[in-house]
């Protein structure tokens, strides 16, 4: 079995920057990812708010320059998927691609994207159900479509989406929106983007393709059709903490529980970015998790 002083689950911006870090500090570093390295933010088109790229940058260039710095000091990459996590005298990481000691981990393995749960959801994936603007907004040029959520993620969606669409419903369960004030006055100033407050969606309608939408008021309970081609859903995000709920501490939400330190309820365990409980879920924040967890896991080491 192949054995390494770290390993990194995850290979989004935080992932990185870890394995970053311990391999420039002479750590044997492998880090795991199921997919594509570069996390959720490989969608995002522009990236305005990490520091350093006053134009923006694409989430995909960012996280490809971050794995290029991290390979060159040493870091080794592999794609499988971690099935779990075993404590002994090392670390053992279970994965479709074979088993792997560590002596320290560094669990980076972020979130995915909450279903809504409601009728229709399932069944239209991929036939105008989406959750993922970048990657589908192109799709619906000159259609109508719908955005559900009032976070930065609904609003960011909704605004790329402009680029496309002829009107987009923005549909929110309150009558304020969560998103930051930035984002907020751009949507505010599209014309393209029209809100449906204090609502809900009940269905999703079609037949083969998604039709519309049947939605309910919540405050006069006042049911309603939207006729739209594509609805994304954009209502938070879960953790991937499942495989490790045996081995480290998680709150009732699932994220992983860890002090300043990014170190988790178990010696030799850390956990960063979107996965742990109280990350901003920031790029930036998710580099400085990063950097944290693994100057606490060299110290660990060599303690
Ligand atoms: P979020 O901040 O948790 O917002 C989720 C939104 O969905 C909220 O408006 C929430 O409504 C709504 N919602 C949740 N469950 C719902 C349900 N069952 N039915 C209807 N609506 C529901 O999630 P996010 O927007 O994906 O953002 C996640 C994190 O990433 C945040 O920390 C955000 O700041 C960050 N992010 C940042 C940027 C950026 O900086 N540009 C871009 C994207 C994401 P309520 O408001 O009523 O709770």
């Amino acid at each position: 079995m192949s054995k390494y002083e770290v390993i990194v689950i995850g290979g989004g911006p935080g992932g990185l920057t870890a394995g970053l870090y311990t391999s420039r500090a002479g750590l044997k570093t492998l880090l795991i990812e199921r997919g594509i390295i570069g996390g959720q933010i490989v969608n995002a088109q522009q990236v305005e708010n990490y520091p350093g790229f006053p134009d923006g940058i694409s989430g995909f260039e960012l996280t490809s320059l971050m794995h290029k710095q991290a390979t060159k000091y040493g870091l080794e990459t592999i794609t499988a998927n971690v099935t779990g996590l075993k404590s002994g005298q090392v670390f053992t990481v279970l994965t479709t691609n074979g088993d792997f000691e560590a002596e320290a981990i560094i669990i980076a393995a972020g979130s995915e994207y909450q279903k809504l749960g409601i009728s229709g959801e399932e069944r239209f994936l991929g036939r105008g159900i989406s959750y993922c603007a970048t990657c589908d907004g192109a799709f619906f040029r000159d259609r109508d479509v719908a955005v559900i959520g009032g976070g930065d993620t609904a609003i960011t969606d909704a605004l790329e989406l402009s680029q496309h669409a002829t009107n987009v419903y923005v549909i929110h369960r309150r009558d304020q929106l969560r998103a930051g004030q930035v984002l907020q006055q751009k949507a505010f100033a599209q014309p393209k983007l029209q809100f449906i407050w204090d609502t809900i969606v009940e269905d999703i309608t079609g037949d083969e393709f998604v039709r519309g939408l049947r939605l309910r008021n919540v405050k006069t309970d006042e049911v309603s059709p939207l006729p739209v081609a594509g609805v994304f859903i954009a209502v938070g995000l879960q953790p991937n903490s499942q495989c490790f709920a045996d081995i480290v501490n998680l709150n009732k939400t699932g994220q992983i529980i860890t002090n300043e330190s990014m170190a988790t309820s178990t010696p030799g365990i850390f956990a960063i970015g979107d996965i742990r409980k109280n990350s901003a879920r920031q790029v930036s924040t998710a580099v400085g998790d990063g950097a944290t967890a693994a100057i606490s896991a060299f110290k660990y080491l060599k303690e």
